[in-house]
Order: structure tokens, then C-alpha cells, then sequence
């Protein structure tokens, strides 16, 4: 089966209702052996500190051979007043590292046992475990080896070093292109601390100062502040990354049926009406007051157009008109001056001139696929 073009799709939930919060999918403490001067309690306050919403401290399962309830969970450092904090772990296998995320605690150790199995039977332990899989930075060492219908959500963007996640980006777009709605998100894989002492450093203490929680920052549009909404919406792609927490959330929009309201976010999937569809990309809050920023929009994988967002505004429109009976999807990347990250001052020159990434706006998925 090849998916199919439907013939309804459910009425889109709108977007007045929501909240927009962020944080970082993927964060390494102390019990993470590759870890230094990276106590939960460093990282978390720091997070309260810059206002993240949520967090996912997710080691390596393999350091503890599985038993991460019994380490990071377990860990007194692990709580927050502010900020949200998931249950997970880097599922670190030989073929490749999952981000396992839930809400509520699960059996992390019986999905390490399954780590080398087979897909199927991997597919049958997170159904039973209700547990969010995303894969990690699809293309660098350590690839996701796994199979992407595994897949609830994809890491696009991981650390601040923006240029080698181009490929990883290109794989996400193969897997849309093929017919797969899957929801995408950064992550900053941070292992190290600032050292409290001079004793403390290590050579890779410089990377504390380069690449930290939020480099780069997921934002996600969320129908309420709690996990389990946060969890849907990353599937759903409801959500966009920015470099880092200071610089623009881009958002995008289409009024598909052409009675000027911008029904359609980020995420959202509708039957095309076969006339022209205008898209809005809005940049909001945070950057560099009056830069103009380049927007560059793919479509289907392949560029579509450059257009520059309106200093005044932040904004920039297009139109186009994704066919009736095709299957189309557009997304957009933000490019322009970088907004300082003083706390993560190194960052910056590391994502280059990359300031954030939208998820797809879908026409014709089908979501039963
Ligand atoms: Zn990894
Ligand atoms: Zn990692």
C-alpha cells in the first residue's frame, strides 16, 4: 500500500485556543558518563532561569544498562516549580539513538532489552509502553538506523552547529515526501556544564559555552501547558525551531479556502480546494529589531522561493496552488543576523546565519497511512 490521496479529512481543530512554550528535547546530565560538571540540578536551574517551559534530560540508557528510573528519575536533583520535565532516555543502540519521551513513567528497562530486536517487535513494546519515540540526528554518526514508521517525531536540528544537520533535513524531507506526516524538533545533545571550580575543567568544558539547553530551542504550540498536550502537538508538528531562545519563533500559516482567515498552522492537513492558497510566515518576538530575515520555502522537498520578511511587519506572504487531487506539502526555514544567547555566548557563530525552521503545512496526507 502507497499512501492514498483521501477523501475527507476531519475538520481542522483551529488555533485560537493554545499556548506557546518552550524548551529542549535533549539534554545529557551526570548519568551520562560522557557527561561533565552536569548535574540535573545545574541543568534545570539554569532552564528556570531562562523561563524553558519544558525539558527532557535523556541519557544514554546504555551507561546504566537500561535503569534510567533508577538514575535520572531517581535522581533527588530531579524536579522543577516551572519547568515541565518529561520521562526518557536516549535509547542508544547499534544501530542508531532513539529519544524515548513520556509524560508519566513507563518501563524504560524493557525497551532497552529490545533495543537490537526487530522493528516489529520494537513497534509492539512502545505500543504496549504508550511512550513517544523520536529519532535522533538521523545523519550524523550514530544515524538512526531504525525504521522512521517507528517514528513519532525526528530531531532536524541537533546542537548549535546548524551545518551538519543539512542532511539529516534532507531525510526528514524524503520521509514527508513519502507520504509521512512526522512531526520535527531540536535538540541540543548538551553534555557539558560550566565547571563551579577551576579543578573542574575538562578539555570539553569549552562546549558549555557553545552549546547549552536551548541551542536550539523547540517551541511548541500546545492546547494546554501540560506534558501530554506538549507530546501530541510535537507529533502533530505544531511546533518550530529557533537557534536559540532569543531569537524569533516563525510561524506559518495558510488561509486554504480563501475567505481571508489563516485557519491553517503548522501541522495541519486539508483537502485543497484546487484555487490559489495564500501562506503567511510570521516571525514573533525575540531577534534583532528592524533586520529583514530570508525566508526560504520548500516545497515537496525542492526550493519554491526566497522572499524577505517585511522589518515592520515581520512578515511575508506567497500564494500558490497545491492541486486537488495532489499530495503537497510546504515548510519554511528563517535566515538572518543571529540574536545574542549571552548565557551560551559561543553559540551563535555555530548556527551561522540558521535562525529558525517550520514544521509542513499538508495538503491531502493521509493520515491513516
Ligand atoms: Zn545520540
Ligand atoms: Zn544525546
Amino acid at each position: 500500500m502507497i499512501p492514498s490521496i483521501p477523501a475527507v479529512l476531519p475538520p481542522l481543530q483551529g488555533h485560537a485556543q493554545g499556548v506557546w512554550l518552550k524548551g529542549d528535547w535533549h539534554i545529557h546530565s551526570r548519568h551520562s558518563t560522557d557527561s561533565s560538571n552536569n548535574s540535573e540540578a545545574k541543568i534545570i536551574n539554569f532552564a528556570e532561569r531562562m523561563g524553558f517551559d519544558y525539558l527532557a534530560i535523556t541519557d544514554h540508557d546504555v551507561h546504566v544498562m537500561g535503569a534510567v528510573a533508577h538514575h535520572t528519575w531517581a535522581d533527588p536533583d530531579f524536579h522543577s516549580a516551572s519547568v515541565l520535565l518529561f520521562y526518557g532516555a536516549e535509547l542508544t543502540a547499534n544501530r542508531g539513538h532513539i529519544n524515548i519521551l513520556s509524560a508519566e513513567p513507563y518501563d524504560h528497562q524493557r525497551m532497552f532489552d529490545a533495543r537490537d530486536d526487530r522493528d516489529w517487535n520494537i513497534l509492539k513494546v512502545k505500543r504496549e509502553l504508550g511512550v513517544h519515540m523520536s529519532a535522533n540526528h538521523p545523519s550524523t554518526k550514530n544515524h538512526y538506523g531504525f525504521s522512521f514508521d517507528l517514528a513519532d517525531s525526528v530531531e532536524i536540528w541537533n546542537t548549535s552547529v546548524w551545518p551538519k544537520n543539512v542532511p539529516g533535513v534532507r531525510i526528514w524531507d524524503d520521509m514527508l515526501k513519502s507520504g509521512r506526516m512526522l512531526g520535527a524538533r531540536g535538540g541540543s545533545d548538551s553534555h557539558h556544564g560550566v565547571p563551579d571550580t577551576p579543578e573542574q575543567i575538562v578539555p570539553l568544558s569549552i562546549e558549555a559555552s557553545a552549546n547549552y539547553v536551548g541551542t536550539p530551542t523547540t517551541w511548541i504550540f500546545a492546547r494546554e501547558r501540560s506534558k501530554r498536550a506538549i507530546l501530541e502537538a510535537l507529533e502533530q508538528g505544531r511546533a518550530s525551531v529557533s537557534s536559540n531562545p532569543y531569537n524569533p519563533r516563525v510561524e506559518f500559516f495558510a488561509d486554504s479556502d480563501g475567505d481571508g482567515i489563516m485557519e491553517m498552522m503548522m501541522g495541519d492537513n486539508v483537502k485543497p480546494t484546487g484555487r490559489p492558497v495564500t501562506f503567511e510566515v510570521r516571525l514573533v518576538g525575540g531577534g534583532i529589531a528592524g533586520a529583514s530575515y530570508g525566508v526560504r520555502v520548500v516545497k515537496n522537498r525542492d526550493p519554491f522561493g526566497s522572499f524577505v520578511t517585511d522589518p515592520v511587519t515581520r512578515s511575508v506572504r506567497f500564494t500558490d496552488t497545491p492541486g486537488a487531487d495532489e499530495r503537497n506539502y510546504y515548510r519554511v526555514e528563517i535566515e538572518g543576523p543571529q540574536a545574542p544567547y549571552p548565557d551560551v555566548p559561543n553559540s551563535m557563530a555555530q548556527s551561522l546565519n540558521m535562525v529558525a525552521l517550520s514544521n509542513p503545512l499538508y495538503f491531502n496526507y493521509d493520515p491513516d497511512f
